[in-house]
């Protein structure tokens, strides 16, 4: 019943829009953004295989590398870049905006077809964090109108960047694993984010879990603490097990849903990924929102590709 009197209000708006003439608001897909507290505890091979496995289902994916220093999802996709996201950095030190032009220069081919924009390497040179922030959120921006999902590796700690990169994603994953420093520092990021923005509660995803159990049990743990003092429950979106072919697979620089595309780490990605492309599929992301065609340089960034 309520889906009905959804689809019917959606039916009005768009009556409403056409009748007065009015341009469709531009279209936005959804944003994954993957951060955690502790380091190390396999964001970005998650994000990678991740748009990987989204780009094989279909949706136009762009992955960008916002690790500030610590960059290397160019790495696990055997990239080699020619311009990364310093420029768009440098260009908003100097007072500008990060153009489409730019973004698409930044914008390389990756495995399954996905844009990958590669990340900064090495110190912030003469800019600030908040220059850094803002050319990631404009980068992410762009990009957002152009592909049907745009994952963010956004690197761990409690800074400014990753908390405003969770906070304004529709999809904010924190990855930790059952180790109880990793725990502790994805509880402190998820009460970071509550702090700036309270209506945002990031889902968590455990990986290297002994099984289901280990996951579950590690999930209880920080889903009381963060019910007890935040107030909040704290989604779990999934877990991936322990599984030494995720090592061999970053030795290669082979990303994991592409050389081990059976083994037990992927196929626990996939069901994440199951329920994230509930909220990422084209379907559901715009369905109360009528999709203006892509036109001009964005629209190429996608045909290019
Ligand atoms: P982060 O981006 O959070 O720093 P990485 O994705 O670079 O983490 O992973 C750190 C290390 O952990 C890598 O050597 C990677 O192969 C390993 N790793 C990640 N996930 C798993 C897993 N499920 N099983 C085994 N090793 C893993
Ligand atoms: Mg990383």
């Amino acid at each position: 019943m309520a889906l009905v009197a959804d689809d019917q209000a959606a039916a009005l708006r768009q009556m409403a829009q056409r009748r007065s003439g009015a341009e469709p608001p531009a279209r936005r897909a959804p944003v994954i953004a993957i951060a955690s507290g502790k380091g190390g505890v396999g964001k970005t091979t998650i994000a990678v295989s991740m748009g990987i496995t989204l780009a094989r289902r279909g949706l136009k994916v762009a992955l960008v590398d916002a690790d500030l220093g610590l960059a290397n999802a160019d790495l696990m996709c055997g990239l080699r870049p020619t311009a990364r996201l310093s420029e768009a950095i440098a260009r908003v030190a100097q007072g500008d905006r990060v153009s489409v032009d730019l973004v698409r220069r930044m914008s390389m081919r990756g495995p399954a077809g996905m844009v990958v924009v590669p990340g900064m390497v090495g110190p912030l040179r003469h800019a600030s964090s908040m220059d850094a922030r803002t050319a990631v959120s404009q980068t992410v921006d762009l990009l957002a109108r152009a592909m049907d999902v745009v994952v963010v590796d956004h690197g761990a700690g409690l800074g400014a960047s990753v908390r405003d990169g969770l906070s304004r994603a529709a999809l904010p994953l924190v990855v930790a694993t059952p180790d109880p420093a990793s725990l502790a520092d994805a509880y402190a990021l998820v009460k970071s984010v509550r702090s700036c923005a309270s209506e945002r509660i990031p889902y968590l995803l455990l990986n290297r879990a002994k099984d289901a159990d280990d996951a579950r049990s590690a999930h209880a743990r920080v889903a009381e603490v963060a019910a007890k003092f935040l107030g909040c429950g704290l989604p779990l979106v999934g877990f991936i097990p322990e599984d030494p072919m995720v090592q061999r697979c970053s030795r290669a620089r082979r990303p994991l849903a592409i050389a081990a595309p059976k083994s037990s780490a992927t196929r626990h990605l996939n069901k994440v990924v199951d329920r994230l492309a509930e909220e990422v599929g084209p379907d559901r992301s715009d369905s109360d929102r009528p999709v203006r065609p892509r036109r001009g340089l964005l629209a190429r960034l996608v045909r290019d590709r």
